[in-house]
């Protein structure tokens, strides 16, 4: 029998060893970034255009790969992160009908959403703990504890700061949606403390009020999930200064790893 194509051919992750961790990284698929300007405030436009035409893609708008990180210790699963997730009424509305992938090729990489023991979030805005819950506000994670900063909790889940910031009403919305359905379930984290052996969670201020970075350890090898950056693969290959985003100065003192962001 004549069988039908299949349409899809996408694959949404990878893995790679890191010390004795087990990491897997799966997108939540592409993120609509508008004009490149917009993450690239600094960089010169022309040359932004020159660069993006020359790798054969648009220059008026910019797509970024939303990926997430899982990491398996050994001893459990860790999500950093959740993408913008599946909600037709914030994440597909905000940020088009490709994103909310990630419980899809999470599953297409063998792990089970219902496996994570932690999802630590970075930050509270809509493409990190949007992922959260599915559109009926049911936890996607349900056996999972939500690390996060009481500073971010705090400002996102407060809906009354729409009236300072009414153009930041789904930020609010999306924050207090996804973030409330774990009420029972969070732990606050705090400046240089452990989430579990061999990630310690790590203050950097400044992208929103309570924003955090992880570093995550083994075998004397450190990968640092930093939350937000511009990583267009072109345009940070040809040219890092065109990044315009905050840069972090790295070093490690006896006491553990110093992170401290530097502009
Ligand atoms: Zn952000």
């Amino acid at each position: 029998m004549a069988a039908s194509f299949q349409k899809d051919s996408f694959v949404g992750w990878t893995r790679f060893r890191h010390g004795d961790f087990q990491c897997t990284v799966v997108t939540d698929g592409p993120l609509k970034m508008g004009p490149p300007a917009n993450a690239f405030p600094k960089a010169d436009p022309k040359e932004i255009t020159e660069l993006l035409t020359g790798a054969f893609l648009p220059a008026d708008t910019m797509t970024l790969n939303q990926n997430l990180l899982i990491v398996n210790t050994g001893e459990g699963l860790v999500l950093f992160d959740t993408g913008c997730g599946v909600n037709q009424s914030f994440g597909k509305s905000s940020f088009g009908p490709d994103i909310g992938r990630a419980i899809w090729n999470m599953r297409a990489a063998g792990i089970n959403p219902e496996d994570i023991d932690l999802v630590a979030i970075t930050h509270a805005h809509p493409d990190h703990c949007w992922g959260l819950v599915d559109d009926d506000g049911n936890r996607l994670y349900p056996n999972a504890k939500i690390v996060i900063s009481a500073t971010d909790y705090d400002y996102w889940t407060d809906l009354s700061r729409i009236l300072e910031a009414p153009h930041m009403k789904d930020f609010f919305g999306g924050a207090h949606y996804n973030l409330l359905a774990y009420r029972d379930r969070l732990i606050f984290v705090e400046d240089g403390k452990q989430v579990v052996p061999g990630i310690t969670a790590h203050a950097a201020t400044g992208h929103t009020p309570g924003h955090y970075i992880y570093a995550i350890e083994s075998r004397d090898e450190t990968l640092i999930i930093i939350g937000d950056v511009s990583h267009h693969e072109v345009l940070l290959r040809a040219r890092t200064s065109a990044q315009g985003c905050r840069r972090l100065h790295l070093g490690r003192h006896s006491d553990g790893l110093r992170v401290k962001t530097v502009s």
